[in-house]
């Protein structure tokens, strides 16, 4: 055993160097490119990392692989001064801990470490410091959680604050940092705090891409680069719903699986991910334009965004927060991203996450940055707070033990929007837009359970807990055949005892008609069921002693 551990500590060694190695000669190119049209951006979106996009030019990274297949294209292009250039000669650098104190200055790593670790060590009831995993060069990828009794597991819902996946785009991470502090700091002084960090627990991220920002040494961020050190864009490195795979062939850089797995580790319900370069806060689907397929959710998004948008620009001066619509913009109808985070926590972990560019400078100079912060705490704190807002509750067995359930809204739910609950506690969240729905809960050996007549109302609450009846084999009482049906089909309940109700829904959520039978096993036409497209449909049969739902294709 101990041979193999050190031959495998041996062959990590060799793995490790070859990969730093191979890369230590990438350096970042930042380039103006110019396009004809929107096929061309496409094409060009496939070679290098698009920072921003206008009607003929296209402003990228590149690293030196990609400057090369660049070269080799058609497209006309000029090289620009690193945005970090400019940026590094207005940078001061706090060298200890006192030196944050105005929060008007960028942490060294050393004092970044160390403030981190003082929020835990000052708040320990309040605040944990996990190292959720190390950069390639093994520098820490910090998140604090932050709420009240945080020792204890609980049922509570999770909110994630990230920033800076992009090394150079820096006013998030401070932005993220100072919002730790004012959580700590007003518990138990502000009400509204106090109330926040007692139902809501927040996950703070301030720096995911620590090698990209320290580029040049831990005492500097003056030369810090948007990709990771081995100059992949990480926020084109995740699994993308639209490819169902990693674009451009590229392997999984270390800063995106340690987030994907902390993802897979939590559930985060809701989430904001910063970046800078623009200001506006930006809604799935990245990989989709609104025409191609608009998230179930699109309306929603649209209105945390603006709300959001709305309350930066209302404690901001007029020229703040104003890109795009108004500071508002859909994803893919900006600029379509394969491989970003925002696509890969939705539709993958079902967790409602926005990406907020929160400053035209990438990296502003030091003594600017409490200004960001005045301009968007508020905003802020209204984003968490959305996350108590729509239908919630818990959903359990019979006994009330706690289940790991998927809940669908009929007719409103596609590409995974729907939401599952938290396994620990069965608690799940789910916001939505004011309406009235029908909810299915489905849990791996019980029984579906259809809900309908769910009203949501604008920020209300509302509490929905779902007890499961375990479904057994021999528990399955209501047989429908043939399925899938052309014009007729035959009910046949087991055991029926009086008088059965069957409720038929379109999967819309619509209840088309109710039907009362007296026979164990009976033949219908499906019009007279009220079907009469093809399509799916739910029939749910409801006796004395129990309710069964059963899903009817009709071809
Ligand atoms: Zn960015």
């Amino acid at each position: 055993m101990f041979c193999r551990c050190v031959q495998k500590f041996i062959i990590s060694l060799f793995f490790l160097f070859v990969q730093i190695s191979v890369f230590s000669q990438i350096t970042e190119h930042y380039l103006r490119i110019n396009i004809n049209n929107r096929s061309d951006f496409e094409t060009l979106s496939r070679i290098v990392s698009v920072d921003k996009v206008t009607d003929d030019e296209v402003i990228a990274y590149a690293n030196s692989n990609e400057l090369e297949k660049l070269k080799k294209s058609n497209f006309k292009f000029t090289e620009l001064e690193h945005p970090s250039v400019q940026a590094g000669k207005a940078i001061t650098m706090a060298e200890t801990i006192a030196e944050m104190v105005n929060w008007d200055r960028y942490p060294t790593y050393s004092v970044y470490n160390q403030l981190m670790l003082k929020f835990k060590t000052d708040y320990p009831n309040l605040c944990k410091l996990d190292t959720i995993g190390t950069s390639i060069l093994n520098k820490n990828i910090l998140a604090l959680n932050i709420t009240a009794n945080v020792n204890v597991p609980q049922a509570k819902p999770e909110v994630l604050f990230s920033s800076t996946i992009h090394g150079n785009e820096t006013t998030g991470w401070i932005l993220c940092m100072r919002l730790a502090d004012f959580l700590l700091s007003n518990y138990g002084v502000i009400d509204r705090i106090t109330n926040m960090l007692d139902s809501i627990s927040i996950f703070i991220a301030p720096n995911t891409n620590p090698d990209g920002t320290y580029h040049l040494n831990d005492n500097s961020i003056s030369n810090a680069r948007r990709n990771n050190y081995n100059g992949f864009d990480l926020n084109r490195n995740f699994p993308d719903p639209h490819l169902e795979l990693i674009p451009n062939e590229e392997t999984w850089q270390k800063e995106t699986m340690i987030m994907m797995s902390y993802a897979e580790t939590r559930n985060f319900i809701l989430s904001i991910n910063y970046h800078a370069g623009a200001e506006l806060a930006n809604y799935p689907w990245d990989a989709w334009t609104i025409s191609q397929k608009k998230h179930a959710d699109h309306n929603w998004y649209d209105q945390i965004c603006r709300q959001y948008a709305t309350l930066a620009q209302s404690n901001a001066p007029p020229w703040y927060f104003r890109d795009m619509n108004k500071g508002v913009a859909h994803g893919a109808s900006w600029f379509s991203v394969a491989g970003g985070r925002q696509d890969y926590m939705n539709y993958w972990h079902h967790c409602r996450e926005i990406t907020l560019e929160v400053s035209e400078n990438k990296m502003p100079q030091s003594e600017n940055l409490p200004i960001y912060w005045n301009y968007n705490y508020e905003a802020m704190l209204t984003f968490i707070e959305n996350v108590k807002y729509g239908i919630r509750g818990f959903v359990t067995n019979t006994d009330g033990k706690p289940l790991n359930a998927k809940i669908t809204v009929v007719g409103h739910d596609a590409d995974n929007s729907h939401v599952i609950t938290n396994p620990q506690f069965g608690n799940y969240y789910r916001m939505i837009q004011p309406g009235t729905y029908t909810l299915i809960f489905e849990s791996h050996g019980f029984d579906p359970q259809i809900i309908s007549e769910v009203v949501a109302l604008q920020n209300r609450t509302t509490i929905l807990n779902v007890k499961m009846k375990e479904s057994t084999s021999d528990a399955k009482r209501v047989n429908i055949y043939p399925n899938p049906a052309k014009t007729e089909i035959t009910i046949s309940i087991s055991n029926l005892n009086g008088s059965a109700n069957i409720e038929i829904y379109t999967i819309t959520g619509q209840k088309i008609r109710v039907i009362q039978t007296l026979n164990d096993k009976q033949m219908f036409m499906l019009t007279e069921l009220g079907i009469t497209h093809s399509g799916i449909y739910l029939l749910r049969v409801i006796t004395d002693d129990f309710v069964e739902t059963t899903k009817l294709i009709v071809e």
